[in-house]
């Protein structure tokens, strides 16, 4: 690895994981007064920071005396309301020593993908930025219900970072960072330094057996790069079970870059692309693959199929005939008035509809394409 992202960064988001925040069920004050050292060294080169903490479980799990293998979901959202006290009571203490100002934000998945309320947690977030705090965001598990829950904050902190606009992740594992293979298992596994195409390859890497690390494990990281790179953010995966790991990062370089090649584009597309979860597909044949990506929108007769259901305005996948993913949109039809258009010319809508609805599925400004 040549180069390193962080030194021309103007805002990162970093990620930390229970494994390293928790020793024996407790704080770790030795590893975070290292941590803190690094924040300190990181905003001395005036770049802005967010952390995205976790642990609320574990640590509320052990206060409370309960078994973390055995919890219910309840029982676990009771263990993360007193966690997520502790946690923070320890960030402000450790805080407060070195002059620096935390701020909770507790953030659930549908706080994120939904246009309105990102953009509000957005302006909060900037707002602390500019007063000068380190906004430590977790996910609020007290809250989340299970289906629609992150569950790793991998995933959460490349939302974050692509909601504030960051242009760097990094998620501190316990391991150095992208092996091409189980490093575990195999001695001849080697790490790969950069990755500029988070592709199949990519994933495989990370598959069975080698998912074994971390809270979320090295397949939700690379997801997490994934989400963070269609914004245009650069993802670092590195070892954070060490004193002051980025430090250390910035002077061996071992562990993974990730570059985004995306530049520019509006940031409703950049959030657009980052939504993880869809209602639904629409197949487009051929013909309307090579329009979307010359620019052009979804229209009726280009779909080939539908499924599941969804509603008008909501966020659905579009794919080609072979079921590969070429970008994702915001349809202005429900799934059952489009599996009665599909296929049909345009000037056809009304008669089969009953009103005049727009010539578009997909209007191309709703519209984003996958790298
Ligand atoms: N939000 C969870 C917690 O604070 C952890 C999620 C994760 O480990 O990635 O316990």
């Amino acid at each position: 690895m040549k180069k390193s992202l962080i030194n021309n960064s103007k805002r990162i988001v970093l990620k930390i994981g229970s494994s390293l925040l928790i020793k024996k069920n407790e704080f770790n004050h030795e590893w975070f007064k290292s941590f803190i050292e690094d924040i300190l060294f990181i905003r001395k080169k005036k770049i802005e920071v967010l952390i995205v903490a976790s642990g609320a479980v574990s640590l509320g799990c052990h206060y409370l005396d309960l078994k973390k293998k055995k919890l219910r979901i309840f029982e676990k959202q009771a263990c993360a309301a007193c966690g997520q006290v502790i946690l923070m009571n320890n960030f402000k203490k450790a805080f407060q020593k070195n002059k620096l100002i935390p701020a909770q934000i507790l953030l659930t998945y549908s706080d994120t993908e939904d246009r309105r309320k990102s953009l509000n947690s957005r302006e909060t977030i900037l707002e602390l930025l500019r007063c000068g705090a380190i906004p430590i965001v977790n996910e609020n598990d007290s809250v989340a219900t299970d289906e629609l829950k992150f569950g790793d904050n991998d995933r959460l902190a490349a939302r974050v970072a692509q909601i504030i606009g960051a242009d760097n992740l990094i998620l501190l594992s316990d391991v150095d960072g992208l092996f091409t293979d189980n490093p575990k298992k195999n001695n001849k596994a080697q790490l790969i330094p950069e990755v500029t195409d988070i592709n199949d390859r990519i994933f495989k890497m990370a598959s069975g057996d080698t998912n074994i690390y971390g809270t979320g494990g090295m397949y939700t990281k690379l997801e997490a790069a994934e989400i963070a790179s269609k914004s245009g953010c650069n993802t670092i995966i590195c070892k954070g079970n060490q004193k002051n790991p980025i430090q250390i990062f910035l002077k061996h370089k071992i562990g993974t870059q990730f570059f985004s090649k995306e530049k520019g584009g509006s940031s409703f597309k950049k959030w657009l692309a980052g939504t993880i979860k869809v209602m639904g597909d629409l197949v487009i044949d051929e013909g309307a693959v090579r329009a979307v990506i010359k620019g052009a929108s979804i229209l009726p007769s280009g779909i080939q199929k539908i499924s599941g259901k969804f509603f008008k305005g909501d966020i659905i996948s579009i794919k080609d005939l072979e079921g590969k993913e070429i970008g994702k949109g915001v349809t202005y039809y429900h799934s059952d008035e489009l599996k009665i258009i599909k296929g049909k010319k345009t000037s056809e809508i009304k008669i089969l509809l009953g009103y005049d609805g727009r010539d578009e599925i997909v209007h191309r400004d709703y519209l984003t394409l996958n790298e």
